[in-house]
């Protein structure tokens, strides 16, 4: 069964000018990040897992310190746990630390040390949810696999004006992020989305003067783009032209 309710599934040209919008507004504003321009899966799933509860300032020297201690997935797994989580020191919520110890165990024992390209393995390393797995596939391996974490959620519930709390839409969030990704440039098309939301479509007082799917967006279109993404105690949306 599909999920679908944005206004643009049925139309492909609008599909392309989004996508084309974003990726020309990314060649352009994208942020300059120390894991953008790698292709090493490791490092990658590293920043990925960090980012999951951690600001990116935050996270920088964290990710560069962790990658001169354990600079392969090989290293972190023969790393003692104690050694990981002290690396992880400061970080918070270090449930990851140990998911990422033990993958890199179940990665070095069934994967010959390789991280696994194929989504439904990777799938089943701890700590990997459905957006880390698509953030890994498509920044390392250019993959068309689609995100939806929280920024967003918050970026397509606005474009299309969602009338429900995100939480309460997710699959048909997940079906519009799968329609946008852009299948030639996967890997530009997830790291503009998640710029856009992190630096223009912020959680209050985004600077849609500034953003490439200005013209697009049903919130700013009806002047509701504060009022979205609604809650869980918002009050009904108002009816304005
Ligand atoms: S126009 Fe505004 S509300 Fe719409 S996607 Fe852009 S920044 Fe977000």
């Amino acid at each position: 069964m599909t999920h679908r309710l944005s206004p643009f599934a049925q139309d492909y040209s609008l599909i392309i000018d989004l996508r084309r919008s974003l990726l020309f507004w990314y060649e352009r504003q994208g942020r300059d990040l120390p894991w953008r321009n790698q292709t090493d899966a490791y490092t990658i799933w590293v920043s990925e897992i960090m980012l999951q509860q951690t600001q990116v300032k935050t996270v920088i020297p964290y990710y560069q310190r962790w990658l001169v201690q354990f600079p392969t997935i090989k290293d972190l797994a023969i790393a003692p746990l104690q050694t990981v989580l002290k690396a992880w020191e400061g970080l918070g919520y270090y449930a990851r630390a140990r998911n990422l110890h033990a993958s890199a165990q179940i990665i070095v024992r069934d994967y010959n040390s390789l991280f696994p390209e194929n989504l439904e393995e990777v799938l089943k390393l701890p700590g990997i949810g459905r957006t880390t797995a698509g953030g890994i596939l498509s920044a390392a391996f250019n993959q068309p696999v689609s995100i939806l974490d929280g920024n967003v959620k918050r970026v397509l519930s606005r474009l299309i004006a969602l009338p429900v709390p995100p939480e309460k839409a997710l699959p048909q969030l997940w079906t519009f992020s799968d329609e946008l990704i852009d299948p030639q440039y996967p890997k530009d098309f997830n790291q503009a989305l998640m710029d856009l939301g992190a630096t223009i479509c912020t959680r209050s007082h985004p600077s849609c003067l500034l953003c490439p799917w200005m013209q697009y967006c049903q919130a700013y279109n009806k002047g509701m783009q504060s009022e979205l993404p609604m809650r869980e105690s918002s009050p009904p949306l108002p009816h304005k032209k």
